[in-house]
């Protein structure tokens, strides 16, 4: 049963959610709205809520912390989401995984498509997932088209990690969470990935797992 904020219209929802200090609360898995296509960007938010919306998931997102943030992801079904990532990682992550630094972007009706043959494969979780991780096939790179916060086109090719994150993102937009996606057979606790998948490709989780790698 819905609480009467789930039926707003979405602004006033947005207005509500704002009215809190700090980060906002973040959905998990099984509410609906993560499951459900968001709606397409289209002036539902005045500029200023607009610009204090994408503060606040700029906030909630580092605070968490994470690499990416999409508007389902705190209760709102837009088509809006925000990716930065500084890549604190080793070298021979960075080189395995193509996690070069992002920097902060806000997707504004993002789409993908494949920009190349390749996949890559490696462990990625979710916030709204807490606690677990999976190794997801994914393009290596992608072309998005979409808009920024000011409304301009974006039309961009990313490869590496930054790839892995806009698809990632815009998959929330579409109801799709990264477990559809995953070797299930991958799938491992934050304590197990610590403890024994730290390495910097997930060649030997998938050989003492059991699950395949493209
Ligand atoms: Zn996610």
């Amino acid at each position: 049963m819905g609480t009467p904020s789930d039926r707003a219209p979405l602004a006033e929802r947005v207005a509500e959610l704002l009215a809190g200090d700090g980060p906002l609360p973040i959905v998990a898995a099984g509410d609906p709205v993560l499951r459900r296509p968001a709606e397409p960007f289209d002036g539902q938010l005045e500029p200023a809520l607009l610009a204090r919306f994408v503060e606040a998931l700029r906030l909630t997102m580092r605070a968490a912390p994470g690499v990416g943030l999409a508007a389902p992801q705190v209760g709102v079904g837009l088509r809006i989401a925000v990716i930065e990532d500084p890549a604190p990682v080793p070298d021979e992550v960075r080189v395995a995984r193509g996690r070069v630094p992002q920097p902060f972007r806000v997707l504004v009706n993002p789409s993908y498509e494949p920009a190349g043959p390749g996949r890559a494969a490696f462990y990625e979780g979710c916030l709204s997932v807490p606690g677990w991780q999976a190794v997801v096939a994914r393009h290596a790179e992608v072309r998005l088209v979409a808009r920024d916060e000011h409304g301009r086109a974006v039309d961009e090719v990313f490869e590496g990690w930054p790839a892995r994150i806009v698809q990632h993102e815009t998959d929330h937009l579409d109801g799709v969470l990264y477990l559809d996606r995953a070797e299930l057979r991958s799938f491992a606790s934050n304590d197990a990935m610590a403890e024994r998948w730290a390495q910097a490709t997930p060649d030997r989780a998938a050989a003492a797992l059991g699950f395949e790698l493209p």
